[in-house]
Order: structure tokens, then sequence, then C-alpha cells
């Protein structure tokens, strides 16, 4: 790889046609629209392009994630010690949610209930008593509680619970309305959207990156790659390696029923997340697969994990029994190694890389903040230095 970009860019809100801009963000999910809108609020001119895809930010649960997430400990066990190192941003993205709400004045549905994550054997009671240890020291507020505390405060549970880890700061909000609020404030800040527009591969000149799309081309003297899981084929036309994956994930939204439950459902070892709506409608996900289905793009919705996802909600809580199915869908959830990608590529000066780590939508805007603060030499809220975009080597 070699290291000679252009290094001088042009300069803030120096864009002269519709090809040339300052900064071209690639990508308009949550992250791509919050770093687009910080930018255009640093006087940038800024372009955000999206080809429309069927993404997560689109398609998630809406769940503010700050307890270590039981798919990591189940599935990536090996990746635990960095996810620890690191697990205090969460609590800072939800915080930084809750600033955001206040700072847009339109409602999304943000609610902080607190979070339960559920045991129902003894192994699960050691893990979680462990899990909570690791949040203790790694600067997350969790505290593990014994059966008849929880059922005290959550009599909706099946009774064969053993225990769960409590995590007030735990939360939920409505992602479409959330999205559609901010796609508004980006456009109102002087950034552009372009939608429907796929970046097929970025070029560069003495001068400038060229973002070359399906009908034209873009010049900027930066670019921030945040494409979710369209990021690591977009890092590989400029000889970077960035291995995001797509991971097609499968979710229910049941009839509204009468409040009963304020914070979010977890359980220690099963994939599932159970949380309800303002509407009284209940959500139930986890990480239930769907299957991508060749170049469509909305993935297929499995009957296993229909049935199965369902089944593992009601036998946590029963009363879900009574209550009608009224949607699934598909949707894509990018992933990386867990942790974020933030930062700029040190042999590609101007390019930068703005990837969520696990629970991407509760980081979205956090991530954008932090990106944008060390683009004009602030100094981040929360350290980078573990989500260089250079830890995978420089090969595609
Ligand atoms: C079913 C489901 C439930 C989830 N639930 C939660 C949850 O409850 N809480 C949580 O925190 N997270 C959740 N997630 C994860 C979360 O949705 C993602 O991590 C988050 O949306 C990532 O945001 P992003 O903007 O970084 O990427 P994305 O949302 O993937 O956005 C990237 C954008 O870039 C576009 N793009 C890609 N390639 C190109 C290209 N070549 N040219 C132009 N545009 C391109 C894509 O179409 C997309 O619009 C869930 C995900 C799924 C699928």
């Amino acid at each position: 790889m070699t290291t000679d970009g252009p290094t001088s860019g042009f300069p803030s809100a120096a864009r002269t046609t519709d090809s040339e801009f300052d900064t071209v963000v690639i990508g308009g999910g949550i992250t791509g629209m919050c770093v687009s809108w910080f930018l255009a609020q640093e006087g940038a001119a800024v372009v955000c392009v999206d080809d429309g895809g069927n993404a997560g930010s689109g398609a998630n649960a809406g769940s503010l994630h700050v307890q270590m997430q039981s798919r990591v400990l189940r599935l990536f066990p090996q990746r635990m010690p960095d996810y620890e190192k690191t697990v205090a941003i969460y609590p800072r993205a939800v915080d930084f949610w809750q600033r955001l709400a206040a700072e847009l004045g339109e409602d999304i549905d943000l609610r902080i209930g607190g979070g339960l994550m559920i045991a129902q054997s003894d192994a699960e009671v050691r893990l979680l008593q462990r899990k909570c240890a690791a949040e203790t020291r790694n600067g997350v507020d969790s505290a593990f509680i014994g059966a008849s505390e929880l059922l005290s405060i959550a009599p909706y549970l099946h009774s064969g619970v053993r225990g769960a880890v409590y995590c007030a700061a735990e939360g939920q909000l409505n992602p479409l309305l959330a999205n559609a609020v901010i796609r508004r404030r980006l456009r109102r800040s002087g950034a552009q959207l372009r939608e429907r527009e796929t970046v097929l591969r970025i070029d560069r000149d003495a001068r400038a990156y060229r973002v070359i799309l399906a009908g034209g081309e873009i010049r900027a003297g930066r670019v921030v790659i945040a494409a979710g899981a369209g990021s690591g084929p977009i890092a590989a036309t400029l000889g970077l390696r960035l291995p995001t994956r797509a991971e097609p994930l499968h979710m229910n939204v049941t009839e509204a029923t009468t409040p009963f439950l304020d914070g979010l459902l977890q359980h220690a070892a099963q994939p599932i997340t159970v949380k309800q709506l303002h509407s009284g409608q209940v959500l139930v996900g986890g990480g239930w697969p769907a299957r991508a289905s060749g170049a469509a793009p909305v993935p297929e919705i499995l009957r296993a994990s229909l049935t199965g996802n369902l089944r593992l909600a009601q036998a946590l809580v029963p009363r879900l029994a009574g209550l009608q199915v009224l949607r699934c869908w598909a949707g894509v959830n990018p992933t990386i190694d867990l942790l974020s990608v933030l930062g700029e590529v040190t042999s590609l000066p101007g390019v930068f890389i703005a990837v969520p780590g696990d629970a991407g939508y509760t980081l979205g805007p956090y991530c954008a903040r932090l990106l944008v603060d060390s683009m004009y030499g602030r100094r981040p809220d929360f350290p980078l230095e573990n989500f260089s975009p250079m830890r995978f080597g420089d090969r595609p």
C-alpha cells in the first residue's frame, strides 16, 4: 500500500460544483447521517451518498444496550478481553442519545427503563456474576439480583428464573422516528443527501479523492466510509483491509397489550430480547438468523427463526402466548470484530472510517461525534486507540 494521498483536499465549504465537496460521507445509516450532520455543523461542505439498501439502521429493534451482550459471551468468547476493555463506551453512547434527543426536540420514543439479563440455571448465574464483576471493573454500572428480588420487580417472568443482571442505564427508542428526525436535521444543516446512489470505488489523484458512483463521480479532500457492511468492499478499492460482514437477522412485533414491561429483557444463554413499545406492542428479537437471498436487498424470513424466537419468548414471559404476532421482518446487521472502527487511515490521509461495533444503533451517533471531534483536532470524549482502522493490517 502506498502512503501518498491527497493531503490538501478542498478547503472547508469550498464546494464549487455538485461534484466537488470538502467531504464525501459514504453511507446514510445512523452513523453516516450523524457524521454528515456534525461535519456540516463544523462548516464543511458535505455530501452523504447512500444506496438505499436494506440496512440495520432501518430494520433494527431500537434497544439501547449497555451491559455486555449475551450473544457476545456465547459466540465470541475469544474477543471478550478486548470487548471488556472498551465496554464503557456503551453508557456514554446512551447518554449521548439522551442529549441528542433533547437537542432534536422531537419525539423519538426514547425511554431509559433499565435492562435485565436473565439466568435460569446455576451455570448461567455463575456466568452472569462473572460478567457483572467484569462490567463493574470496566466502568459499567450493573448489579446481580437473586430470584426473589427479580420476581418482585418482574412478576411477568417465568417462575423458574434464578437471577439476573440489572443495568439501569439501558433503554430503547423508535429508530424509524429517530432516523426521520435526524435526516431532516442533516438536510437543514446544509449537508447534501444523495439517496439511491451506489459508490462503486474510490480512486485518487494528486489533489483529491474521486468517489466513483454508478452515474458519475464526486471529488473531495476527505472521504468518510460509514457504509456498514458495505464498508469493507469500498475500503478494499483503496487497498485497505476492513473485514465487515453482513449478518441477516429476524425481528417480530406483536399486537398491543396493556403495559407490563418497562425495560429491556435478555437471556444469559439464549438468543432473545423482549421489550414493549409505547404503543403497547411487544418487540421480540435477539439475533435469530434470516437468509440473504442473492441479489435481493431484503433477506428471507426463516420459519425456524420465527417459531424458535417466539417459543423462547413465551418460555421466558408466559403471557406473550396470548398475543398475536402482527409482523416479522429481516434486516442486515453489519458486523466486524465487535469493536468500533473509528479514525483516519494513517496510510491514506483524508480517508476516515466510521463503523460502530456491536449494537451499532446504540453506538452510531456517539461514534460519529467521536470521529468528527478527532477530525477537527479535538480530544475525543472516549479514547480511540482500541478502535484504529489499521488494526486489520493493510491487505484487503
Ligand atoms: C434486525 C436487527 C436488529 C437490530 N437491533 C439493534 C438494537 O436493538 N440495538 C442496536 O444498538 N443495534 C441493533 N442492530 C444493529 C444496528 O442496526 C446496526 O449496527 C446499525 O444500524 C449500524 O448503523 P450504520 O449507519 O453504521 O450502518 P448501516 O445501518 O448498515 O448503514 C450503512 C448504509 O450504507 C449504505 N451503503 C452500503 N454500501 C454502500 C455503497 N457502496 N454505496 C452507497 N451506500 C452504501 C447502506 O445501504 C446503508 O444505508 C440491529 C440490526 C438488525 C439487522
